[in-house]
């Protein structure tokens, strides 16, 4: 059981879209990391929040709703619960 919730951001100008990790703090809230998964994009860029705090079942879910717009580093972190991520 893992506290760690899923923010979906997508960047104001080119569209694309990031995940970024978050840790859970409030029923409804939580704590977002500076950076996306794929530490491509800042939590401070201009960016609309598709969908913010959810759990990685939900985050997948509403990721493949949205397709290929999402970062392909950032969902297979989804995929992999971050083995071998860090590279
Ligand atoms: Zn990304």
């Amino acid at each position: 059981m893992s506290q760690n919730v899923y923010i979906l951001r997508a960047h104001e100008d080119s569209g694309e879209m990031h995940l970024f990790l978050a840790l859970k703090t409030q029923e409804d809230e939580c704590r977002s990391q500076q950076k996306s998964i794929c530490g491509k994009m800042d939590i401070e860029e201009d960016s609309i929040t598709i969908f913010s705090c959810q759990p990685e079942n939900s985050a997948r879910k509403q990721c493949a709703k949205v397709g290929k717009q999402v970062c392909s580093k950032c969902v297979s972190y989804l995929y992999n619960n971050g083995i071998d991520f860090e590279k």
